[in-house]
């Protein structure tokens, strides 16, 4: 048999992170088998779809890696074809008009389909009595179209979120009064927060343009998302995107919802930034730095893997190179109140700071051996111990209390910023 998926959104809001999982898998298991993968846009409620969204839905699938073999195909395009086949029910007598619109009245039985996650389902028709086709202005239900474009687009397996575990029942009565063969069905589990309810923007992202926007990698961000609910094995927590094409088995996908967890997302994005070769880095960064107007377009590419390295160990988001490190880039740095009043307002620390500021003036290679002896010298002349100096100057040079290594740092700024910060610091320390 053909393995033949689809992916079905529908553009009325971001791509969910719960819609991307479902993606994915969709994905991971056309790619295993061989299998094409169709992109269906689910827009026939032309009210509620916007062209934003869709492009939304075309962004977050590139940056989850994947290719539609076949789509997108819009389902407002082919009103045709669902007129069509409802006639068919109208012609044999199956579905009647009823209101302005078309239905499929259901005798009362039982249907039960075999879930590939779940199990065998069973429910009564009693439930529904008869299905809505077509409603009143003239569009195709959600089930119907389903129905038709699953059948039509002979889609073998339909991989998707278990909220719509109860349409199933309704839509394998549609297929069997369309006389259309059943594919197989795989209802996955929703993401739910760490309040168990569904993930929602109240503990934080939820849309996949949200993640990436912050930075997390792509392969991070889908690593992560697949191990959510299935896992290949061998307690593996790291699997690069390629393995997990290959490895990828839709039996093992577990079927109690799945809980994210930011700070194994965030772990997990810091192992991928930690292994991405520093010219890739640099780039990356640049990319974020540029679009803020924090770089030139024409910056020294030597000078941004530099500063690649020596962040690398220190990022758990691409992002943080602007919320956190923003001293390296932006002139003056920001400074941050309290780390001013605890390191610089104290006796004595302009006068070190501005002797420090000559000795280092005077520095023939501004490097980080020579400003870490020159700094710690001045230390040790001084009697201080080294952390004394080297609080204020952190504060002085990069605004904050915590920075990366600081002497790396000042080697980075050069030294015409790192006198101009002491200056200022100078200035800071002694205005109270
Ligand atoms: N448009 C539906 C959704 O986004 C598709 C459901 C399905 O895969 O059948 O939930």
């Amino acid at each position: 048999m053909t393995i033949r998926v689809r992916f079905a959104p529908s553009p009325t809001g971001k791509l969910h992170v719960g819609s991307a999982r479902t993606a994915l898998f969709n994905w991971f298991f056309a790619k295993h088998e061989g299998g094409a993968f169709i992109l269906r846009i689910e827009d026939t409620d032309q009210k509620r779809s916007n062209p934003e969204f869709l492009k939304d839905i075309y962004a977050s699938l590139e940056f989850l890696g994947i290719r539609a073999d076949e789509g997108p195909i819009f389902q407002s395009q082919r009103q045709a074809i669902y007129r069509e086949q409802v006639q068919r029910l109208l012609a044999s007598g199956a579905a009647k008009e009823h209101e302005g619109g078309i239905i499929l009245p259901v005798a009362p039985r039982q249907v039960t389909f075999r879930d590939l996650l779940h199990g065998d389902i069973t429910v009564d028709t009693a439930l529904f009595e008869s299905l809505v086709l077509m409603k009143s202005d003239g569009t195709p239900t959600y089930n119907f179209a389903c129905v038709v474009d699953d059948a039509l687009m002979r889609v073998s397996h339909v991989i998707r979120g278990d909220d719509h575990i109860a349409n199933t029942p309704k839509q394998i009565v549609l297929y069997e009064a369309l006389g259309f063969a059943l594919p197989a069905f795989a209802h996955i589990p929703l993401i739910v927060g760490a309040d168990r309810a569904r993930l929602s923007k109240r503990f934080g992202a939820t849309s996949v343009d949200e993640y990436r926007q912050a930075g997390y990698l792509p392969e991070a961000f889908i690593n992560y998302l697949a191990l959510l609910g299935w896992a290949p094995g061998g307690n593996r927590e790291f699997v690069p995107p390629e393995e997990l094409v290959q490895l990828f088995d839709l039996a093992k996908v577990r079927k109690a919802a799945a809980q994210f967890d930011q700070r194994k997302l965030d772990w997990l994005n810091s192992q991928y930034i930690k292994q991405t070769p520093i010219p890739k880095l640099a780039e990356l960064l640049a990319q974020r730095l540029l679009a803020k107007g924090w770089l030139p377009p024409d910056y020294d590419r030597a000078w941004m893997e530099r500063v690649a390295a020596l962040l690398q160990d220190r990022l758990r988001v691409l992002e943080d190179i602007i919320d956190e490190h923003a001293f390296l880039f932006q002139d003056p740095p920001a400074y941050q109140d309290e780390a001013v009043a605890q390191f610089l307002r104290h006796d004595g620390v302009g006068h070190r700071l501005r002797e420090l500021r000559d000795r280092l003036d005077r520095l023939p290679a501004f490097d980080t051996t020579g400003v870490e002896a020159v700094t710690r010298g001045l230390a040790a002349e001084q009697q201080l111990a080294p952390k004394d100096l080297i609080h204020p100057v952190r504060v002085a040079v990069t605004g904050r209390s915590v920075s990366p290594p600081l002497f790396e740092s000042m080697a980075l700024l050069g030294k015409a910023r790192v006198l101009r910060r002491l200056d200022q610091a100078v200035s800071l320390a002694e205005s109270r």
